[in-house]
């Protein structure tokens, strides 16, 4: 059973006020906030048995690594893999995709077509275009309908005409809140022999997430958009693909042997993890992902979509509202527009109301492109918000309205 009254008491930060306002707190697309538990497996490590791990006879160094170990078997466990080979544990999204696109590099050749979501996060489009000026191979945006969701027809047809080597998108896009069909990117990349490459920053804190089951060939996510730390996140990646290709980076940890006469690579997972990993920050993750399950993640969704669904429909009712994106599976986010105000204007007095959402392009530039737009307010929920919240917001927002409409 959620009982959103105890998950609240679980989260010290919801009973901040901002200028003498109870915090709003609707910019969880950014990232979420910790409970404790989350924040006390952090003190809990430093306090109790802090050490470097891998690498030590010592008890401490023991203890570090069978934790640090745990929670990487924790982390695939959640997300529905067992091989622990195939949990690459990084600093986030944005190393898994750079990392990604390092290591599939040797397999592609001038001339051959990246396909990229149009709606993706910078993080899934600048990697692959780094990739282009290096080796020049070509990227190609999959376009986005006007409803937000990325389009596969359009997607399929390029595939007909192109060399395309790797699809590249997002499950949930980060500027809209729109659920991609990635099962259907997915399956096509496998059709024509292509790797999949899949962004999941979003999805992992607003969907039951199963990576084994949708099959992708890499799959990416950010523990701090999870209730977990930040500067730790996830590359999962299939075994023999992994095996196959070379590391990224080099230094401790991630080799066999180093000889001047040559160097061999340890075994996965920590071919890819050079240097001392965020030792703390994974075991907070698992930690995270303990405390989701605690509260039945399933119900705490069912409560989040609830909230969603009561947000999009007051703000589809008001005149003044322009909402990006009318996708059919929405999820966490609704971004919009005062008609006739600057984002930034509203945002910052939103602010001075006690919620916090966020303004700008969301790292999503060539979205608002296609939609015409310098940027939208984002407002982004997760489950421990509440309907009188989303009440609070939306009074909140009307005064703005009114104030930036009037003058
Ligand atoms: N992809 C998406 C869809 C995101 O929303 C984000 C974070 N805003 C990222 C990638 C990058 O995540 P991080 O900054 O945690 O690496």
């Amino acid at each position: 059973m959620f009982d959103i009254d105890a998950v609240r008491n679980d989260f010290p930060i919801l009973t901040r006020r901002v200028h003498g306002h109870p915090l709003v707190y609707f910019d969880n697309a950014a990232t979420t906030h910790k409970p404790k538990q989350v924040i006390e497996a952090i003190t809990d490590y430093y306090d109790r048995f802090n050490s470097n791990v891998h690498r030590g006879v010592h008890s401490l160094s023991g203890e570090a690594t069978d934790a640090y170990e745990g929670a990487r078997a924790r982390i695939g466990h959640w997300f529905g893999v067992e091989d622990t080979g195939e949990v690459i544990l990084l600093r986030g999204a944005t190393e898994a995709l750079n990392l990604v696109a390092n290591i599939i590099a040797p397999e592609l050749s001038a001339g051959d077509v990246i396909l990229v979501g149009e709606s993706e996060h910078h993080a899934n489009i600048v990697p692959w275009q780094q990739l282009s000026q290096r080796i020049g191979v070509q990227v190609i945006p999959i376009p986005v309908s006007d409803a937000g969701t990325l389009d596969f027809d359009a997607a399929r047809s390029l595939t007909q005409t192109h060399p395309v080597k790797v699809i590249a998108a997002g499950h949930v896009s980060n500027a809209i809140g729109s659920v991609n069909p990635i099962e259907d990117f997915i399956s096509l990349a496998r059709e024509i022999g292509a790797y999949s490459v899949i962004d999941g920053a979003q999805a992992a804190p607003h969907l039951r997430v199963d990576v084994k089951h949708l099959d992708a060939d890499f799959y990416a996510l950010s523990a701090h958009k999870c209730c977990g730390p930040t500067g730790i996140g996830v590359l999962f990646g299939r075994r023999a693909l992994l095996e196959a290709m070379p590391p990224w980076q080099g230094g401790g940890d991630m080799i066999d042997r180093v000889s001047f006469s040559g160097t061999t690579y340890n075994t996965l997972p920590w071919k890819f993890e050079a240097g001392t990993p965020n030792i703390a920050d994974t075991i907070a993750f698992a930690k995270a992902l303990d405390y989701l399950e605690s509260i039945d993640f399933a119900a705490a969704l069912d409560h989040e979509a609830s909230i969603h669904s009561h947000l999009i429909e007051a703000m589809q009712a008001r005149p003044h509202i322009q909402i990006l994106g009318h996708p059919d599976q929405w999820v966490s986010v609704c971004s919009f527009n005062v008609e006739g105000a600057h984002p930034t204007d509203v945002g910052t007095l939103l602010d001075q109301l006690g919620v916090a959402v966020r303004t700008g392009h969301h790292c999503a530039m060539p979205t608002m492109e296609h939609f015409g737009l310098p940027g939208t307010c984002r407002a982004s929920l997760a489950f421990y918000n509440t309907h009188d919240e989303v009440d609070q917001f939306l009074q909140a927002l009307d005064r703005v309205t009114g104030m930036l409409t009037d003058s």
